[in-house]
């Protein structure tokens, strides 16, 4: 993989940094893929800081990657038997949301919601973070530990990395809107049920009419597979962006990317996700 550079007033820490993220995801030349296009923009790839830099930078040791290789060959053969989300949908998800049209009234509805279980364990409502304005909406799993505690989505470790991943393509809290498919942090980090998912789905779906994106990034399968409503893996969704069909009507362009929680624990895929990013870029850029 190759990728075109412009950077501007880079210390030679954040230079080094760059370097180090780029030869993770493959890049060997200063070229694009393919001749750029009318009017594209400079792809500039910025201030990969300290979170990137962890353990798992170090070279992962070979019976480690290949568990990795494992379970992403198994996702991708993954012809998957689990029941679609709409179909898990409860009584609970014909939530009456008709009469809001903001997200604090949002944001009020859901933390006054007493449906979900999940609530009872959490410490905190983590509702969304970012520019409501932005044309670019992330929507990942539900909150962690660190997102429980602040009540911000993605401010762990696997928020650290997205931030790089987003700094990658000159993006940041200010030019995205983030939030989750779930607002409540499932004990111990379970990967949340699609009881829950359906539960929710009526308030996702009311977030995404208001913010209006022109497009969507599936941080995730789990987000990917509930927006899309799929059983199909993460590797095979991500990289193509295909519509993802709002509760009120009309169509909004989706993309389906790899987590950063899975790219700290399986590095040699961040190549995957900086393929991602640029698609997303161009989509953007041409918009
Ligand atoms: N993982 C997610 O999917 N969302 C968060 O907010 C944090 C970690």
């Amino acid at each position: 993989m190759a990728v075109s550079l412009t950077i501007t007033e880079a210390t030679k820490d954040a230079l080094l940094a760059t370097l180090s993220w780029q030869m993770e995801c493959g890049v060997d030349e200063a070229l694009l893929d393919s001749p750029p296009q009318a009017g594209d923009q400079p792809l500039r790839l910025s201030d990969f800081t300290k979170a990137d830099a962890a353990p798992q930078n170090q070279p992962v040791p070979k019976t480690q990657m290949m568990k990795n290789q494992e379970m992403a060959t198994q996702e991708m053969a993954k012809v998957s038997t689990e029941i679609p989300y709409h179909k898990a949908a409860t009584s609970h998800s014909r939530q009456d949301l008709s009469s809001i049209t903001d997200l604090v009234a949002l944001r009020d509805a859901m933390a006054s919601f007493e449906g979900c279980e999940l609530k009872r364990t959490a410490s905190n409502l983590v509702f969304a973070d970012g520019n409501a304005q932005a044309k670019i909406m992330l929507i990942g799993e539900a909150p962690g530990r660190d997102e429980d505690k602040a009540g911000l989505p993605f401010v762990g470790r696997a928020g650290q990395l997205l931030d790089q991943m987003l700094a990658c393509v000159g993006l940041d809290r200010t030019s995205v809107y983030i939030t989750n498919i779930l607002p409540w942090r499932p004990p111990g980090n379970r990967t949340p049920t699609s009881e829950e998912i359906a539960m929710m789905r009526p308030f996702l779906e009311k977030h995404i009419e208001i913010v209006a994106p022109d497009i969507i990034v599936a941080v995730g399968g789990t987000s990917a597979k509930a927006l899309l409503d799929t059983t199909t893996g993460i590797m095979r969704l991500r990289g193509k962006i295909t519509d993802y069909q709002t509760g009120f009507g009309n169509k909004i362009p989706l993309l389906p990317c790899l987590h950063p929680a899975y790219l700290l624990r399986s590095p040699q895929h961040k190549k995957m996700a900086f393929s991602d990013l640029i698609t997303l870029k161009r989509h953007t850029d041409q918009a």
